[in-house]
């Protein structure tokens, strides 16, 4: 895409009423644009990059089982009073029509898809069976002060799984911790993703929350280092510590933010709506399940958060935009054509391409908004780098690394050659 026919601007100034720096980030680079406090827009390079951590986790998703759907965001006042949470939940959002009929605007989806799966399920033949989807969740939240980390209206990944047994379950519960792990690693956070205990609340003894180490986290975790295995604060005590087998003194503390998280749910949500199978002895019993999240904006967020450096964003290579940042410097004709047939055969080659091509800015500027964009490959077309062509033409440089190097249009091709 030609960066002068982008509708977005970068902005130097940082918004003043954002404290974080990934919504910092995002809005100078025009990724997102703040509506209000906890909501946002994407807009085109946002929307880019969330379309790719969205197939990441839809592959991830497929190749466990899972079957995509799509819920509504209303949801019948009935189906809450069922579970107790109409009144019991303090975040759910309530609207009411000019009739004075009230719904709720889905926070998360367990009173939609369980009467939803009671119409097809009644034998032991018909599970085990996953459901998911990628949808908004909207939440009253107190504190949306930590930008995309935390919205009032955000996207979510939810995958509800459907057994017999305890055992069929937990089956299912352990190949998810992998494919999270999947997900985190082909999102370019895994290095910094950790399992994490958690306190189960009342239906089990722990939850799994997938952690990433970061300063602007709004959770505290405790890292074994040699096992991986970490521990969220608050399910810190002696008790939890042995059976783990984990040392307190050995323990580090970190800041860090839940980008998933994965819960044993048993009967809760089943039995209000007598969800439930006949058996192979034709007895009737109550379905099991289990539920499984991720933030898809607080990934993104979290991206911004651990991998950015002064000048920007550093995205990782999967979920990047674009895969390259075409510069072109100066007014000169010859620069302008060379820059011009480099992002053509860019283009050809089907790479997702960048391409600065405005005029009347100086190099510091086109620089300094690649570094906020943060593209992982920047290529720049000038008059240095095409001096000694036809054997110079492009310098390319890591987002990362300090110093670039001069390649032909054959070397860069090749580098995005599968
Ligand atoms: P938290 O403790 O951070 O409020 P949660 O336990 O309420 O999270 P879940 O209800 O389990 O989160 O939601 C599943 C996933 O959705 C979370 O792991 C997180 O990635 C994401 N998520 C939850 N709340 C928000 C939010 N307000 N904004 C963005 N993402 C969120
Ligand atoms: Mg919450």
């Amino acid at each position: 895409m030609r960066q002068s026919k982008l509708f977005t601007k970068t902005r130097k100034e940082s918004p003043a009423d954002e404290v974080s720096k990934n919504a910092e980030f995002l809005i100078r680079g025009g990724f997102v644009h703040k509506e209000m406090a906890g909501v946002y827009s994407y807009l085109p390079l946002g929307l880019r990059v969330l379309n790719k951590i969205e197939n990441i986790i839809r592959e991830e998703m497929n190749k466990a089982g899972g079957q995509e759907i799509l819920m509504s965001t209303f949801q019948p006042k009935d189906n809450w009073e069922k579970t107790g949470r109409w009144t019991g939940m303090d975040d759910l959002y309530k609207v009411s029509d000019s009739s004075g009929r009230e719904v709720a605007l889905g926070p998360t989806h367990e009173e939609i898809v369980v009467p939803i799966l009671k119409n097809y399920v009644t034998s032991y033949k018909d599970l085990p069976v996953a459901v998911y989807q990628i949808q908004n969740k909207f939440r009253m939240e107190l504190r949306a002060k930590s930008g995309m980390l935390r919205g009032r209206e955000f996207i979510m990944k939810d995958m509800y799984s459907f057994h017999t047994s305890q055992e069929d379950f937990e089956k299912f519960y352990e190949k998810m911790k992998e494919v999270y792990k999947t997900v985190f690693n082909r999102a370019g956070i895994g290095h910094l993703t950790y399992l994490t205990f958690a306190s189960g609340g009342t239906f089990s003894k722990y939850s799994h929350e997938f952690q990433t180490i970061t300063a602007a986290g709004e959770d505290t975790i405790y890292l074994d280092e040699t096992s991986g295995v970490a521990l969220n604060k608050e399910v810190l005590n002696d008790e939890v510590l042995a059976q783990l087998h984990l040392e307190r003194e050995k323990l580090v503390e970190h800041k860090s933010i839940e980008v998933g998280n994965i819960f044993d749910l048993k009967t809760k949500y089943s039995k209000p709506f007598d969800l439930s199978f006949t058996d192979e002895k034709g007895e009737k019993n109550i379905v099991l399940m289990g539920c499984y999240g991720i933030g898809l904006g607080r990934l993104m967020g979290t991206v911004v958060e651990a991998l950015s450096d002064d000048k920007g964003i550093i995205w990782p290579e999967a979920i990047a935009p674009f895969q390259i940042h075409l510069l072109s410097l100066g007014e000169d004709v010859a620069v302008l054509k060379e820059a011009d047939t480099v992002y053509e055969s860019l283009l050809k080659a089907g790479v997702e391409v960048l391409f600065d091509d405005r005029t009347g800015l100086s190099a510091g500027e086109k620089f300094s908004d690649a570094d906020l964009l943060g593209m992982p490959l920047r290529a720049v077309v000038s008059a240095r780098s095409i001096k000694d062509l036809p054997s110079g033409g492009i310098e390319i440089k890591k987002r990362t690394e300090e110093k670039g190097k001069i390649v032909t249009l054959d070397e860069l091709l090749k580098i995005f050659k599968k």
